[in-house]
């Protein structure tokens, strides 16, 4: 896809279906991929440190979780598309991880908010393989990382916030399948 550089990241020129598409084809070949929905706090964030730029950069995939990224982009003579949300991609990717039978890691948030947010996507997506999950506030990234990947999941939803995830997401997804996305806030939008 090609890319379009707001305000120094590059943003994948996708659609929502495009995306889908691409997410789909990626988990039937095992890719590893790192998908990144940069909301503009993550675009200011990485301006003031470039060494999350740099993590940033090695994302396979940045989409814009923002209306006024978009806007910006309308500016520009090749604007984006749409708004592609973390949430909404998230929500789109259990639906096709439980059609496919894919499974699913989750690691974050406070232990009852995961709880919560577990038993919700339970109930909504019945037959969804669950590889594991962890809680946010973990001692040893390390040892955390190791169980992810002996579980050998097909997707790993990270919900650290930023930069915490991506900066895990780039540590730890090296020499693993799987799609790996930064999913900030969003497992205590499911908890309720
Ligand atoms: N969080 C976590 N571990 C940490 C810090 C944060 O699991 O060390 C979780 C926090 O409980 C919340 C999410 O990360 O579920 C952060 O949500 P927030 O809305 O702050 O993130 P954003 O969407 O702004 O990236």
């Amino acid at each position: 896809y090609e890319k379009i550089n707001i305000l120094g990241i590059k943003f994948s020129k996708l659609t929502n279906q495009q995306l889908l598409q691409q997410l789909t084809l990626d988990l039937q070949q095992k890719q590893r991929r790192f998908i990144v929905t940069a909301n503009p706090e993550i675009v200011l964030y990485a301006r003031k440190h470039p060494e999350y730029a740099s993590v940033l950069r090695k994302a396979d995939l940045i989409t814009a979780d923002g209306i006024g990224i978009v806007i910006g982009s309308n500016l520009l003579k090749n604007p984006l598309p749409e708004r592609v949300t973390g949430f909404d991609t998230l929500k789109k990717l259990l639906k096709i991880a439980e059609n496919q039978q894919k499974s699913v890691y989750f690691l974050g948030a406070k232990t009852d908010v995961l709880k919560a947010a577990l038993k919700n996507i339970q109930q909504e997506y019945p037959n969804l393989p669950i590889a594991g999950y962890h809680d946010g506030y973990f001692k040893s990234a390390d040892s955390i990382a190791q169980t992810i990947q002996q579980q050998k999941p097909d997707i790993v939803l990270v919900a650290l916030g930023f930069p915490k995830q991506e900066n895990f997401i780039d540590q730890y997804s090296i020499g693993s399948h799987g799609i790996w996305m930064g999913v900030g806030g969003s497992f205590d939008v499911i908890a309720g």
